[in-house]
């Protein structure tokens, strides 16, 4: 069983007061132990898709950036590329948005630097024990580098996984576009005859010489590799992929790359889930959402299976329906808890410590 502390709270607690709630967190649940002196320190941040709202805002992760620098080490902000139309797919558009909401020195307390390189190809494969999908899973290098990791989550719905706290935080953001490929099934792009100029950027990019350009750009499937090259490269937006596979094994796939992340540093991250303006979907989407149920406030534990499994059981609690149902999803956002809970990465039973702040 592992402990999991809780501040109770809402999105418009003052600055002030959010920043003692935080202390008083950082300092129950023991954080400071979790890092050293110089230690190059992974902020795991999702700084939320343009249009968005309800992502975790600047001058709430300054506070742990605050705490974390208290140690000696040297915090950075980071995310990866994503893999959908979005500035957010390359490091350029990336630290733009960052800049945009907030996610400066000035007003977060470090710079924000994406962990995946300037196309999301920057990566390090990391063995995994265990798993069902992968034996090794490709995790972005500026993660693999970090000594140490915060892993700060805004806990959503979910449209392919149900729910999403730490465990995808972990997985799917802290892996390069070809680990993000890999958990959607090992999909392999296609061309999109319309859109294609036939520029051969693609054809340049791609590794396994998949790519043939006559008039328009044609995957040969057999030899792609799903590395996700010819989706950053091309610039008129021709590379798609399917986006239809979910469920159960992506979930899996997710648990499998944060499983890979935790092990690669022991006792070495924390995790913070703020559990406040809950919305449907998760902080990719690039709309305002509206919140599925009143704020309940921010949690921080070492154990992300334990945290994410907290927040969910807390959200059943206060709704009186579990965060899929509340959200419309069919999927059931546990299956990640168990398998990572079956990887080794922490524990679906916690002890829910209340924190005064
Ligand atoms: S995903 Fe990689 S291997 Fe497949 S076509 Fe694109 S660049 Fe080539
Ligand atoms: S980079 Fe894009 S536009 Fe250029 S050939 Fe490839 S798919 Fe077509």
């Amino acid at each position: 069983m592992s402990k999991v502390y809780l501040v109770a709270g809402n999105a418009n607690d003052d600055v002030r007061s959010v920043g003692t709630k935080i202390e008083a967190l950082w300092n129950a649940a023991g954080l400071a132990k979790l890092f050293a002196p110089r230690d190059l320190v992974a902020v795991k941040i999702h700084v939320g898709e343009p249009g968005t709202k309800t992502f975790v805002p600047a001058g709430v992760v300054k506070h742990w950036v605050e705490r974390v620098r208290a140690t000696g080490a040297t915090p950075f902000l980071t995310d990866t590329a994503v893999l959908y139309k979005s500035p957010r797919a390359d490091a350029v558009g990336h630290m733009k948005v960052a800049r945009d909401h907030g996610f400066t020195f000035e007003l977060a307390g470090a710079e924000f630097f994406p962990a995946d390189g300037l196309t999301g190809a920057d990566e390090i494969e990391v063995r995994l024990e265990g798993g069902n999908h992968f034996e090794t899973v490709a995790i972005a290098s500026g993660i693999a580098h970090a000594r140490s990791m915060l892993v700060v989550s805004h806990a959503t719905g979910h449209l392919a996984t149900g729910f999403g706290g730490a465990l995808k935080n972990l997985g799917m953001g802290c892996c390069s576009r070809k680990g993000k490929l890999r958990q959607h099934s090992g999909q392999k792009p296609h061309v999109e005859a319309g859109a294609c100029t036939a520029c051969g950027t693609c054809a340049q990019w791609c590794p396994s010489d998949a790519i043939e350009v006559t008039d328009v750009a044609i995957i040969n499937s057999d030899k792609c590799i799903g590395c996700g090259e010819c989706i950053a490269a091309c610039r008129d937006e021709a590379v798609q992929f399917d986006w239809a596979v979910n469920g159960k094994e992506l979930q899996e796939r997710i648990a499998e790359h944060a499983a890979a992340v935790v092990h690669s540093k022991p006792d070495r991250i924390g995790y913070v889930t703020v559990a406040q303006r809950i919305t449907k979907d998760c902080d990719c989407m690039g709309l305002a959402q509206s919140s599925l149920l009143e704020d309940i406030g921010i949690l921080a534990s070492c154990d992300p299976v334990a945290i994410d499994s907290a927040v969910m059981s807390l959200v059943q609690q206060r709704a009186g329906k579990g965060i899929e149902q509340l959200s419309g999803r069919r999927h059931d956002g546990t299956v990640q808890l168990i398998h990572a809970e079956k990887l080794g990465v922490g524990s679906r039973d916690f002890e829910l410590v209340p924190v005064n702040g």
